[in-house]
């Protein structure tokens, strides 16, 4: 019974502390944090957020096909 308890304990403290870990995640920023995502291809210049671009190494790249062109240029 002791023990069961103790698990029924844990498991509230462990809900309980992923709800307000979430209540301290900043919410509905998403524009702010965009912009903090961009990146520039290293081909063409072009501005574009992280998440679309394509990297190789540390470079950022617009399209697949500007990878390849650069990767192509520089080997
Ligand atoms: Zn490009």
């Amino acid at each position: 019974m002791g023990r069961l308890l103790f698990l029924i304990a844990v498991i509230v403290i462990v809900y309980w502390l992923l709800k307000s870990y979430r209540k301290q995640l900043p919410k509905g920023d998403t524009a702010s944090m965009q912009a903090e995502d961009m990146v520039r291809c290293v081909h063409c210049g072009v501005h574009l957020p992280k998440r679309e671009s394509i990297q190789a190494g540390d470079k950022f790249y617009c399209s697949e096909e500007h990878r390849r062109m650069h990767a192509g240029k520089s080997e």
